[in-house]
């Protein structure tokens, strides 16, 4: 049977303190127990269904991550400030000084940053690769090696991971696989395709309303409860919570994710092949002539389409700016980072986004200077769309 997240989240039962039908927002930093024990329990870890304190757990949150959880098809999951908070605790809670990991080189500029400015005070190295050449991945691994790092599809070159192939690998060796799947909530379910730790920034398509920063971390019980742990848990001990405000208005919106992702993916794809019929050098996953059509449609649950994320490339940063100015003065969408809103958003990626990533490593990955990458919206005049960035280019 076709793997389907959306239902997964349609069928949890979470209600509010007196019915409501949406669950209740624990306003509450600390919580009452009626016998000592229950809390020696509880900080012990062994009084399931009860709450210490919100840095540790906050029921609001907690039903969050139970959705992020269904949607992954993990055991649980847990919710942090921002993806960042999610992508730090992860990696930290799995790795110890002296350990190696080995990455995708194009990732989310703050990750590379990461991974390549921050880990190496902790003495953790990290070796960078091109994630679609498996054997440079086979190559990378030492006997240190403790984890694969990767985003589904590649920030900003979409990219696709062959997340099956990259799990085989890490199973052979006795090591993890961490994905961000931020680019493909429901279009991809990394963990059903073999990754042991699954991160979000829930800030984007998730959520959609770029109202906030959120992320999420989801995997088995033991690693979630792991990071909880109040003697050496990284999300405890550094303490990223969300606030439960911010976790009841998350949980609201991802209920709507599935129509969302449908019609981003329907709009990206119209423009996409719009984009080429012109003569625009256009990069999408959903066209046939991207090198891994064939594997994302192997990977993909399919109901949801290819994703809301395209690349343009013109080839020069003076360019891409020009474009991206004239297209927000005529009300295409707005020169701003980030993605997953239901306004289209550009940016050009070497100079923000991927602005961490060096001149010389940007070329190297072949990230032009004049790449455009576009979060396409919910317009429900796409055609509109196309028109009026068509006279932006003729201008
Ligand atoms: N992962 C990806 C793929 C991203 O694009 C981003 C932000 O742009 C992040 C993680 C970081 O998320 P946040 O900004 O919520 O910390």
């Amino acid at each position: 049977m076709k793997y389907d997240p959306a239902r997964n989240i349609q069928e949890l039962s979470q209600f509010g303190e007196f019915g409501g039908v949406n669950p209740s927002i624990t306003d509450s930093s600390t919580y009452t127990f009626l016998e000592a024990k229950t809390m020696i329990d509880t900080f012990e870890g062994h009084a399931p269904g009860c709450f210490l304190y919100s840095r540790h757990w906050n029921p609001t949150n907690k039903y969050l991550a139970d959705a992020m959880a269904a949607m992954e098809g993990t055991q649980s999951a847990w919710v942090t400030g921002s993806g960042m908070a999610a992508i730090t605790c992860a990696l930290l809670q799995m790795c110890n000084s002296g350990d190696h990991i080995v990455t995708s080189v194009t990732t989310y500029g703050g990750t590379y940053a990461f991974l390549k400015n921050y880990l190496p005070k902790f003495n953790i190295s990290v070796s960078f690769v091109n994630i679609s050449d498996l054997d440079s991945v086979k190559a990378a691994i030492k006997p240190n090696t403790k984890l694969i790092y990767t985003e589904t599809m590649t920030n900003p070159l979409l990219q696709i991971s062959d997340i099956p192939a990259l799990s085989e690998i890490a199973k052979r060796n006795n090591i993890k696989l961490v994905v961000d799947n931020t680019f493909t909530p429901m279009i991809v379910s990394p963990y059903r395709l073999g990754a042991d730790v699954v991160v979000y920034s829930l800030t984007k398509f998730v959520n959609g309303k770029n109202d906030c920063v959120a992320g999420a971390i989801c995997a088995d019980e033991d690693f979630i409860n792991s990071l909880s742990n109040v003697n050496d848990g990284t999300a405890m001990l550094l303490g990223p919570v969300l606030d439960p405000m911010r976790s009841s208005s998350i949980l609201k919106n991802i209920h709507t994710l599935h129509l969302r992702m449908k019609q981003h993916s329907k709009n990206a794809i119209y423009l996409a092949e719009k984009f080429k019929e012109i003569g625009l050098k256009v990069n999408y996953p959903g066209l046939a002539e991207h090198k891994d059509y064939e594997l994302f449609k192997k990977i993909m649950n399919p109901q949801f389409g290819f994703g809301g994320m395209i690349a343009i490339d013109l080839e020069t940063s003076e360019k891409a700016n020009k474009l991206m100015e004239a297209m927000q003065e005529a009300g295409v969408g707005y020169l701003a980072v980030s993605l997953g809103y239901f306004k289209t958003l550009f940016s050009n990626s070497g100079k923000s986004t991927s602005s961490e990533v060096p001149e010389e490593t940007q070329k190297e990955m072949g990230l032009s200077p004049g790449l455009i990458r576009f979060s396409v919206g919910l317009d429900n005049d796409i055609e509109n769309t196309f028109e009026l960035i068509k006279d932006c280019l003729k201008k």
